[in-house]
């Protein structure tokens, strides 16, 4: 046994490398990092200024030797070097956090991918966890990573409908018997919807407001449908640049306004979720009508999009709890259980 101290010291890692989010989840602690995608770096040199949410806080204040970069877009890798010099960094956080006298830290690492990658994206992301100082790799896709994190049997021979909205990505899948039955990949989801917003408030108010103003506006104001009682409609103050004379603006918007901007998105999001469930087997209908819809991801927080997504598709919908963190809590059960993992990893069995 003292032959390998790896096992016994060995750290066991989820990890969630989101478009928008990047969350890692250690056994037996829970969620230890949680960061947005990001990298601030010189363009020249490609130094690391800095990563997570001190870059987030520079996007649009930087002056021009320095980018900052979003490395994953669409759920897959843009940018291989800023991603591995984003996930190093993120590990350096660990290992702080993992202190141990007698561990090495050589993380055993499962992480969720889009299911929508091809194989040479995958190894893309194998390539990064190995390149950060993982000792193994397993990838497992999104959906089934977030079913297991919510806790649904996805090895069951009964059907799992879920809906994961995230930044870059949607991804609907129909899992049974530890598979996906039949999915989709979207590439509209949270960052489409912030789009949305801008170009309403510039088109209407002649009105530029930066990136964290819009994700901002749609976290507070961005409602599915129109609330019961007119009282209930929300509004804000925001500030940006008036295009026509270059000043700063203020500007008064309302969830009414935000609702019409995203309208678009949701409609599409809709008509594929109901594309789906055409496709669905047919034995696996009743499951999921009983069981229900479930949403996860950070755009499943959109106010009323459960009950927008219940009117159309006549089946009962719910939204996870902690649903941006299904996915990072899935891939750490799914490590902590063998034959979970060897029936869930992508090239496993
Ligand atoms: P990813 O897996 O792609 O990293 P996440 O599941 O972390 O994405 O979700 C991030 C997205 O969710 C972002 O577009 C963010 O603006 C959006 N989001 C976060 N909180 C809310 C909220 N309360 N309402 C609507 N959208 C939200
Ligand atoms: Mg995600």
């Amino acid at each position: 046994m003292w032959a390998f101290p790896f096992s016994l010291f060995s750290t066991n890692l989820g990890i969630d490398l989101g478009t928008a989010n990047t969350l890692i989840f250690a056994g037996g602690k829970g969620i230890i990092l949680r960061q947005p995608s990001v990298v601030a770096r010189q363009k020249k040199t490609k130094k690391v200024l800095a990563v997570g949410e001190k870059a987030k806080k520079m996007i649009g204040k930087t002056p021009a030797a320095i980018e900052v970069v979003k490395p994953i877009r669409d759920g897959v890798i843009a940018d291989f070097d800023a991603t591995l010099m984003m996930l190093s960094e993120f590990f350096k956080e660990v290992q702080e956090f993992e202190k141990h006298p007698f561990k090495i830290f050589k993380p055993k690492v499962a992480v969720g991918i889009s299911s929508g990658v091809t194989e040479v994206e995958r190894r893309a992301v194998r390539d990064v966890v190995l390149g950060a100082g993982a000792i193994r790799g397993f990838l497992i896709e999104e959906p089934l990573a977030a079913a297991v994190g919510i806790g649904l049997p996805v090895e069951e021979a009964a059907g799992i409908f879920l809906v994961d909205i995230g930044g870059g990505t949607t991804e609907i899948a129909v899992i049974s018997m530890g598979g996906i039955v039949v999915g989709r990949c979207l590439r509209i989801a949270g960052e489409e919807m912030d789009e949305a917003i801008a170009n309403f408030l510039r088109l209407k108010y002649s009105l530029l407001l930066g990136e964290a103003t819009v994700e901002e506006i749609k976290i507070q104001l961005g409602s599915a449908l129109a609330l019961p009682s007119a009282k209930e409609e929300r509004q804000m103050v925001v500030r940006g640049r008036d295009l026509e004379t270059g000043l700063p603006k203020s500007v008064k918007v309302n969830s009414g306004e935000v609702r019409e901007a995203i309208s678009p998105i949701l409609q599409e999001i809709l008509s594929q979720i109901s594309e789906v469930i055409e496709e669905m087997p047919p034995e696996l209908v009743n499951d999921i009508v009983s069981r229900g819809i479930v949403l996860c991801g950070g755009g499943a927080q959109i106010k009323g999009l459960d009950k927008l997504i219940a009117e159309e598709t006549k089946m009962p919908v719910w939204v996870a709890d902690e649903p941006m963190t299904c996915v990072v809590r899935g891939c750490g059960k799914i490590l902590e259980n063998e034959s979970l993992l060897r029936r869930l990893r992508i090239g496993g069995k």
